[in-house]
């Protein structure tokens, strides 16, 4: 076959004509694919939510970004681009999180490889971490007359957004963070590695109280613990009720502060003079996450908002001083 006819029989090809009797899927370009996948996501998200995982899913198919893309508009995917974006955005359609199809969720302006063993960071948490570093920086004189490193626990790694951050943004602090799954583990060690963050993990059921031996006195604690009762399932959006793990999302509903009560209790032997515990938890428990702290001897407890205006992370301290004072 000649070059030019072979030339004009790839034009033909990518149009979708089949004229040699093969079978071609027609190539969409960059901006069709975008398109495309905007508009399905319509019927489930808000335009400019639909927007953004589509551009987010583009940038995981080709590698490039957003303004890249625009003077690439009409390149089309290849062969392979094509088949992921065939099978991927029948995922996407179907509700899975784009975090969990990239494999990637952003966190305090850093990258995290993500799967579905692990929840996928909330910018909600970005403000328990940024009050924590704001906490420790204002209290360095009292925190370094102890002169030894400032020590951190997170209870409940996940995809290790917290300790990660936390250890990022306190260098010289020791930060421990422990989890009862072995595969959320094992992508945080990955995280950390990825990120050169030098945490120590380990494998505790943080219930059951005999694994509390295997940790120790803390300057810092802190935890976004599952606190879903698991009876509001149904309530949730269905890409994080039958995508994201349970195991990290509800507790039962005869006790849906078990963990807070745990962590509370922890606190009494493991939370060094000077410490400070802070959690996560959502609105309806707040109240009474904070009479459980105070109920247990905690002092200058309170409570903060997130940038939403829900009621949404807690403060509890040791023994002496206080943050307020
Ligand atoms: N600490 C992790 C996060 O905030 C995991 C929390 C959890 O599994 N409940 O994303």
């Amino acid at each position: 076959m000649s070059e030019a006819f072979l030339s004009t029989y790839e034009d033909l090809k990518y149009s979708g004509f089949d004229i040699l009797g093969f079978i071609f899927t027609i190539m969409l370009s960059y901006s069709q694919a975008f398109y495309g996948l905007k508009e399905r996501l319509q019927q489930m998200y808000e335009a400019s939510e639909a927007a953004a995982i589509s551009h987010s899913f583009m940038e995981y198919l080709t590698g490039l970004g957003k303004l890249d893309r625009l003077d690439k508009k009409d390149v089309l995917l290849t062969t392979a681009q094509q088949e992921l974006y065939e099978t991927k955005t029948k995922e996407i359609a179907a509700g899975k999180p784009i975090q969990y199809v990239t494999g990637s969720a952003w966190f305090m302006g850093r990258e995290f490889c993500v799967n579905d063993h692990v929840l996928i960071p909330r910018p909600e948490t970005e403000e328990l971490v940024e009050w924590i570093v704001e906490d420790v920086n204002k209290r360095r004189p009292i925190l370094n007359d102890q002169e030894r490193v400032l020590s951190v626990l997170d209870i409940g790694t996940g995809s290790g957004c917290i300790p990660i951050s936390l250890k990022l943004a306190l260098p010289g602090a020791e930060v421990t963070s422990c989890d009862i799954s072995a595969d959320a583990l094992s992508v945080a060690r990955n995280n950390a590695s990825k990120l050169q963050s030098e945490i120590c993990l380990i494998q505790t059921d943080f219930l059951d109280a005999s694994d509390h031996n295997k940790l120790g006195m803390y300057d810092v604690i802190v935890s976004n613990p599952p606190y879903i009762p698991v009876s509001e399932k149904d309530r949730l959006d269905k890409n994080v009720r039958d995508f994201e793990p349970g195991i990290a999302l509800f507790v039962p509903d005869s006790d849906a502060l078990v963990f807070y009560r745990a962590i509370a209790i922890f606190g009494k032997e493991h939370l060094s003079r000077n410490g400070y515990i802070y959690c996560e938890m959502d609105a309806a428990h707040a109240q009474e996450c904070k009479t459980l702290f105070e109920q247990l001897g905690y002092q200058d407890v309170c409570i903060k908002k997130d940038m939403h205006g829900n009621w949404r992370m807690l403060r509890a301290g040791g023994k002496d001083e206080s943050l307020t004072s």
